[in-house]
């Protein structure tokens, strides 16, 4: 069985893109007295990009902190404030910034027409009914969280994404003119995150030539970002992100990703740069990739810091192996079925004591 995969029906790509905002909801403020939802990253607040959203009416702008990543609480919060807002749904919900402010907005969508706590949909195809209509809006390029049909939450059981052909966005709007501000270290992590995922897709037993040709070009996009420093750059790392995306959709990440999830889960480090931590020490896994990382972080001038200390307990550290190893489409992804046996549990916590 071939799984029947959804993708982000409508794209509008380009230099100035966010522009046509206004006209891309025109057709969908269909409620009379209706409202569109912006959730804006803070980053944003009182700057040009805020004075350029084209809010009308009842519109209502949420602005979020994203100092910590999407907690399932925070999207119930949200949805509780919409709710309380207006006694209808809005016509739309609209998220601007990085994979973080880009989860909410999906989450959101999706809770505003299902019952419950965003906690109880944490998992495969647990939504049944469609989201508001949703706009994704990169301001941040490499988790591809753009074009996926997951939104990852951190509940109170576990960091899982809400995953169903209902999350993906229904329009995008890449505007390379929104990454250029970036802080470069955040630039070089969340990019990384691009990296790594074409890594793990090539390396791993589900490829196949849907996810290759993905991978492949967005690794190629990649090298010219991070090596050649293209003129071109924020174009390329906008498409790298979406290309990668695509890639581990159709196949899956691995092995970094797997012992990023731990740390991220007890230590509340961030998938960006928790993934470079994790890819650091993975020469036996990902040989090629791991030097090719070093050469760029080498390249931009980027030290990791030390995240798992001396210090760290031992209940942190059997929670972290358990997080770890509980992604097991990651681990049978990177090292087949006999996964188990390969990566037991002194094997992972001898990969954290690295980090
Ligand atoms: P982020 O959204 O967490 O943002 C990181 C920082 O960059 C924040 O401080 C933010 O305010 C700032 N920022 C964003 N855009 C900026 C800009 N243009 N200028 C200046 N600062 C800006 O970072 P991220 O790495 O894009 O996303 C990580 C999140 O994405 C995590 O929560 C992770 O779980 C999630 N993720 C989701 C998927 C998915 O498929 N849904 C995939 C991978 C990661
Ligand atoms: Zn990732």
């Amino acid at each position: 069985m071939y799984r029947n995969f959804r993708i982000v029906p409508q794209i509008i790509f380009g230099r100035g893109a966010f522009n046509q905002l206004g006209d891309v909801l025109k057709p969908r403020r269909v409620t009379e007295g209706g409202f569109v939802v912006f959730i804006l990253d803070d980053v944003f607040t009182g700057t040009e990009l805020e004075r350029r959203l084209p809010m009308q009416g009842r519109d209502l702008l949420v602005p979020v902190d994203v100092t910590n990543e999407p907690k399932t609480r925070l999207i119930d919060d949200l949805v509780e404030k919409i709710r309380r807002y207006a006694p209808v749904n809005p016509d739309g919900v609209i998220g601007i910034g990085g994979g973080s402010t880009m989860d909410i907005a999906k989450a959101v969508s999706l809770m505003l027409t299902n019952p419950g706590s965003s906690a109880d949909y944490q998992g495969w195809d647990l939504i049944e009914i469609p989201a508001v209509y949703h706009v994704g809006i990169p301001t941040l390029s490499g988790t591809g969280a753009e074009i996926s049909r997951t939104c990852i939450l951190t509940g109170p059981k576990k960091k899982l994404g809400i995953n169903s052909d209902y999350t993906l966005f229904d329009q995008l709007i890449l505007d390379p003119e929104l990454i250029n501000g970036v802080p470069k270290e955040q630039w070089f992590y969340t990019g990384m995150d691009c990296f790594i995922h074409n890594i793990e897709s090539l390396a791993g037993c589900m490829l196949n030539s849907f996810s290759r040709a993905y991978a492949e070009k967005s690794l190629d996009l990649c090298r010219e970002v991070f090596f050649d420093d293209h003129p071109e750059s924020d174009e390329k790392l906008m498409m790298a992100s979406c290309f990668g995306g695509m890639s581990i959709a159709y196949s899956q990440v691995g092995a970094c990703h797997a012992l990023s999830y731990g740390i991220s889960y007890v230590l509340g480090v961030h998938h960006g740069i928790g993934c470079c931590i994790a890819m650091n020490v993975l020469d036996d896994i990902y040989p090629q990739g791991c030097e090719e990382f070093r050469q760029m972080m080498k390249r931009h001038d980027i030290t990791l810091p030390r995240v798992v200390g001396e210090d760290i307990s031992p209940a942190e550290m059997e929670r972290m192996i358990t997080t770890t190893l509980n992604l097991e489409p990651l681990w049978e992804n990177c090292l087949g079925s006999d996964w188990r046996d390969k990566m037991p549990r002194d094997r992972v916590e001898a990969y954290f004591r690295r980090m």
